[in-house]
C-alpha cells in the first residue's frame, strides 16, 4: 500500500477501514542468506538497503523486544553533519543527504525537519576551533556558517548572552541540520524493508552464535536456531554483551544517556541549539515540548534509566544558557544505553570470524548516522568490501592506532 494525500482523504471518507498493518509478523524461517541482529534504526536501515540497493531477497531482522524500543526511539532526534575529521565528515554528510531524500525513498512521513542547528561559541579559542571545523565541513561539501554575536542575538534573542561565566560570542550554524521524528524512522525503514520481503521478527532474542570451523553459520534465539549465510550485528548498547557470545571483547563500554521533555509550549525555539560551555542541547518538538539532554551518566550500565546527578547537571546547563527554561515543567525523562567506543567513533567492519559482521560504537551520535550506517553496512554485507564513506571505521584501528578521535579526548569512552 502506498501512502499519499489521496489515500488519507479516501480513508477519511470511508471510515479508515482500508489501512493495512505497516509490516507483517512472520515466523522465523529455518535459514536466511543474511540475518541482522537488532531491530533498531541501524539494523532496519541495513535490511532496507540490502533489499533495495543490493537486491538481497532472503534477509531477516531479529529483534529481542519491539521495533523502536531501543535507542532509535529514545534519542533527542538531532541530525547534523558538523564533524571535522576526514574519517567522519564525508560519512555524516552522506547520511544527511540520505535524510534529505528519506521520506520519498521510504514513502513515509518521518517529519524530517531541516530547521538548522547552532553550536554556540563562548571564548576566542572556541571561535578559532569552530571556524576550523566549519572550514573542514565545507571542504567536504557540507554547509557551515559562522555567526557573530549580533547575528546570534537576532536569531536567538532569549539566550543569556551576558552570562558572567559563559558569555555567548557567536555560533557555528549548519542550516541543513535539524530533527527527525525518531520512532517514525524505525517504522518507515521497517515498512519499506518488509515490503521488499525482509522478515522482521520481533520478540526474538539472539542468545548465541553457531560457529563451526571459524565460520558463523547461524544464531541461536529464543525462537529456535536460525541458519544464516552471513550475520550482521547492530545492537548498539548491547554490543559487548552480544559479541561476548561469539567470544569477542570489544573496545566499547556501555553507558546510560538520559533525555528530557518539557510540557508543550508555544513555538519558541526556531532550531536546535547546543551550549558550547557545557553539555546541553535543546530543540522544540512539533507538539511543543522542549526536548533536551546532556552528558552520559558516566558509569557503566545496561539499565535504560539514569540517576539524579546528571538531571541536575543538565538542568544547570539549560539555566545557564536560557534562564527562561526554569519556568517550564518537566514532563518525562528516560534513558538509553550508549555503545561508547574508545575514540568516540563507530565501527562498521568484518570480524575475525568468517560470516560475522559488526556495526556499533555509535556513542550518542548514532541517530543522525542511521541512513549512512545502514547503507554502508548493507554494502559490506553484500559485497564483503567496506563502502567508500566508511573505510575508516575499522575494528583493528584500536590495535593499529588509527584513531578517529573527533574530540581529542584519548581512550576515555565516558568523555567522548
Ligand atoms: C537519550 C538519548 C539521546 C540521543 N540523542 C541523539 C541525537 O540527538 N542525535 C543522534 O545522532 N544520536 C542520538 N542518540 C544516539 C542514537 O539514538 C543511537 O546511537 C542509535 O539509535 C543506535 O542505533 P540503533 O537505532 O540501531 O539502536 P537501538 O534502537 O538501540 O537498536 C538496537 C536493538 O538491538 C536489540 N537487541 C539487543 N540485543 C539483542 C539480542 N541479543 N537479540 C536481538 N535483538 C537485540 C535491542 O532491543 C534494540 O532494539 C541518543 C541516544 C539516547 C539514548
Amino acid at each position: 500500500m502506498r501512502y499519499s494525500g489521496f489515500r488519507v482523504i479516501k480513508e477519511a471518507l470511508t471510515g479508515h477501514k482500508g489501512w493495512l498493518p505497516a509490516w507483517r509478523d512472520p515466523d522465523p524461517q529455518p535459514d536466511y542468506d543474511i540475518v541482522i541482529i537488532g531491530g533498531g534504526g541501524h539494523g532496519l536501515a541495513t535490511a532496507h538497503y540490502l533489499a533495495k540497493v543490493y537486491g538481497q531477497a532472503r534477509v531477516a531482522v531479529l529483534e529481542k523486544g519491539w521495533i523502536g524500543g531501543g535507542n532509535v526511539g529514545r534519542n533527542t532526534t538531532i541530525i547534523r553533519s558538523n564533524y571535522m575529521l576526514d574519517g567522519n565528515e564525508p560519512f555524516y554528510e552522506f547520511s544527511l543527504k540520505l535524510w534529505e531524500g528519506l521520506e520519498q525513498d521510504l514513502n513515509y512521513n518521518a517529519m524530517v525537519s531541516q530547521r538548522g542547528i547552532i553550536n554556540l561559541i563562548h571564548s576566542d579559542a572556541q571561535r578559532d576551533a569552530f571556524i576550523r571545523r566549519g572550514n573542514a565541513m565545507m571542504l567536504n561539501g557540507a554547509d557551515a556558517e559562522y555567526l557573530d554575536e549580533a547575528a546570534v542575538r537576532r536569531e536567538y534573542p532569549f539566550l543569556d548572552f551576558d552570562n558572567a561565566r559563559f558569555p555567548i560570542k557567536g555560533g557555528l550554524a549548519q542550516r541543513r541540520g535539524g530533527t527527525v521524528r525518531h520512532d517514525a524512522v524505525a517504522w518507515g525503514y521497517a515498512r519499506a524493508a518488509d515490503s521488499r520481503g525482509v522478515d522482521i521478527i520481533q520478540n526474538c532474542e539472539v542468545t548465541g552464535f553457531r560457529i563451526e570451523d571459524g565460520r558463523c553459520t547461524g544464531v541461536e534465539t529464543s525462537r529456535g536456531c536460525i541458519g544464516a549465510g552471513k550475520v550482521g550485528c547492530a545492537v548498539a548498547g548491547n554490543s559487548s554483551r552480544l559479541m561476548a557470545m561469539a567470544g569477542m571483547r570489544l573496545p566499547i563500554e556501555s553507558h546510560v544517556l538520559q533525555a528530557f521533555v518539557s510540557e508543550g509550549l508555544k513555538p519558541v525555539l526556531p532550531g536546535v541549539i547546543t551550549f558550547g560551555a557545557g553539555h546541553f542541547y535543546v530543540s522544540q518538538s512539533d507538539k511543543g515540548g522542549l526536548v533536551f539532554g546532556g552528558d552520559i551518566d558516566g558509569y557503566n550500565s545496561y539499565a535504560q534509566r539514569g540517576n539524579l546527578p546528571v538531571v541536575e547537571d543538565v538542568c544547570e546547563g539549560g539555566m545557564a544558557l536560557m534562564p527562561m527554561i526554569g519556568r517550564a515543567r518537566l514532563l518525562r525523562m528516560w534513558g538509553g544505553i550508549m555503545d561508547m567506543s574508545m575514540d568516540g567513533s563507530p565501527i562498521i567492519d568484518r570480524t575475525h570470524i568468517d560470516g560475522l559482521y559488526f556495526n556499533g560504537g555509535w556513542c550518542y551520535g548514532g541517530f543522525k548516522a542511521t541512513p549512512a550506517s545502514g547503507y554502508a553496512f548493507a554494502h559490506l554485507l553484500a559485497t564483503d568490501t567496506p563502502h567508500e564513506i566508511a573505510t575508516a571505521y575499522r575494528l583493528d584501528r584500536f590495535r593499529t592506532g588509527h584513531m578517529i578521535d573527533e574530540k581529542g579526548m584519548g581512550n576515555q569512552p565516558n568523555l567522548h
